[in-house]
């Protein structure tokens, strides 16, 4: 006995549980399909809780700084980690809540728990349950890496979502990879008080970004004493004593660093290993990533990838993004397409990356006559009269067609600013019209004219 839907949804990441209420909406009848807890990554041990974690991480740091400020606390800040796991859990909890019960609450559609696992490409099998539709979407998203290091199976270490259960200081917190997520954490634990030391394999963290950004943010770090170790050669684990060494072959300093815990921030791997995709006959990568074309659908008619997934992105945004795409294509006709979006992302330290377009590599890369400009977060007043001037503002140009080709804005609201930017671009309007707009005084937006009247030629 089978029972049939209009679509069925495997996951509530991101983009799954806005598809199945926008499809119900529509008259479809749908049935999501949750394994683990609603909402997916974001909601649970991603965005939410750790962008609520970093929040009480700047509360502590900005307490610590009160003699700059003019006021007297007790210098010595100690954080309650049970409460701030608390509150993170009260965030998140309430997030994921709200989406169990909006799905739970929508016409025409089953919500099922349980693992989904297809059988062939229309038909899926959870808690021996068979499920058919002619429209199956996949938003599975994806889970830690867990490369194969050396020790990886003698010495314990954490994960982002196991992180999610910390409610203790740990006294020296070494970090396995220095990009976004190892970053992030990095300077949370600091601040809340626990020694840390990141360890990236690559010459400097976040080495996707401009060297000046990865420079300035390296330093940034580096200053509230977190300690980075870079080219680090293979890397291994080993349990020592109570403690966990972390061995690395740096070309300088000690060839290990000691620890009491071992987070691991090296990349995500896709949920896909355990779908049944050889039974639908779904494409992936060598990575496992699911191979989609420009509206996200399959090699198999009938079945779409959405999120972290499909390789096409790997934000919240980006799955947003995948099902405005599959359900304007899907129910308005819309011609919407992966490649007509811009990049854009940040990385929430504080303060927080805001990025936009193209970096400088890619400028080069593109051949295109680019003027570039950069202001320091020092010269503007809101971050003078804030105490918070780290960070500066990058912006390039087209010579020709005065489009922003890309943008880094490292500083104090840095994540917000840079919409300015991106809503410019995606208008396809040349840099002169944010440069001729009047701002807001004083804001750190007010600044972009400003900016814009120092481009110089591309170096
Ligand atoms: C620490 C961290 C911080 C982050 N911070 C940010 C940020 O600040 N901003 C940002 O934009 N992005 C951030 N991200 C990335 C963001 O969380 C993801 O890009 C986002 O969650 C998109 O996920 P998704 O929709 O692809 O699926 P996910 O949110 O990963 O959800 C997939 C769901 O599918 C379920 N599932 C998987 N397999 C099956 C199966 N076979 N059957 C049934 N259910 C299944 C899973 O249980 C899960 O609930 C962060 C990620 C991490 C790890």
């Amino acid at each position: 006995m089978s029972r049939h839907f209009d679509a069925i949804i495997i996951g509530t990441g991101q983009a799954g549980p806005s598809l199945a209420a926008r499809f119900a909406a529509a008259g479809m009848t749908v049935a999501i399909i949750e394994r683990h807890k609603f909402g997916g990554t974001c909601v649970n041990t991603g965005c939410i809780p750790t962008k609520t974690l970093v929040a009480s991480a700047y509360a502590a740091h900005v307490a610590r700084r009160g003699a700059e400020y003019g006021f007297v606390g007790n210098g010595d800040v100690r954080v309650d980690m049970k409460r701030v796991k608390a509150r993170k859990d009260e965030v998140s909890g309430r997030s994921n809540k709200g989406v169990e019960e909006w799905l739970l609450g929508l016409k025409n559609c089953t919500v099922i728990q349980g693992h989904a696992r297809f059988q062939s490409p229309h038909t899926v099998v959870v808690n021996d349950e068979v499920l058919q539709a002619d429209k199956v979407f996949i938003n599975v998203g994806g889970r830690a890496s867990v490369p194969a290091m050396p020790g990886i199976h003698e010495a314990p270490f954490l994960t982002n979502s196991s992180m999610m259960d910390i409610d203790f200081l740990p006294e020296h917190l070494v970090i396995v990879g220095g990009s976004y997520v190892g970053l992030e954490f990095g300077q949370m634990y600091r601040r809340f008080g626990s020694e840390v030391t990141i360890v990236e394999k690559g010459p400097r963290p976040i080495g996707r970004e401009d060297e000046d950004v990865s420079d300035a943010v390296r330093e940034i770090l580096e200053m509230e004493g977190i300690g980075i170790r870079t080219n680090a050669k293979c890397i291994s684990l080993s349990k020592r004593d109570s403690r966990i060494a972390v061995g690395m072959e740096c070309d300088e300093g000690p060839p290990e660093v000691v620890g009491t815990h071992v987070l691991l921030a090296v990349g995500r791997t896709p949920n896909t290993d355990d779908l049944g995709l050889d039974r639908a006959g779904v494409a992936t990568d060598q990575r496992g990533y699911i191979i989609v074309d420009d509206q996200l659908q399959t090699n198999v008619p009938g079945i779409w990838a959405l999120g972290d997934c499909n390789g096409r992105g790997a934000f919240t945004h980006t799955s947003y993004n995948d099902y405005e795409i599959v359900a304007d294509n899907l129910l308005d006709s819309a011609h919407r397409r992966v490649s007509d979006r811009i990049q854009a992302y940040a990385l929430f330290t504080d303060p927080p990356l805001g990025r936009c377009g193209m970096t400088d590599a890619e400028v080069r890369k593109s051949g295109r006559a680019a003027l570039v400009t950069k202001l320091p977060m020092s010269a503007v007043n809101r971050a003078v009269e804030k105490g918070e001037t780290q960070g500066f503002i990058k912006i390039s140009v087209d010579a020709e067609t005065k489009h922003i080709m890309g943008a880094a804005i490292l500083g104090i609201g840095g994540d917000e600013v840079v919409h300015v930017l991106l809503d410019v671009m995606y208008a396809r309007a040349p840099y002169t019209v944010v440069q001729r707009a009047m701002h807001i005084h004083p804001t750190v937006a007010e600044y972009l004219p400003t900016v814009f009247s120092k481009l110089e030629p591309f170096p």
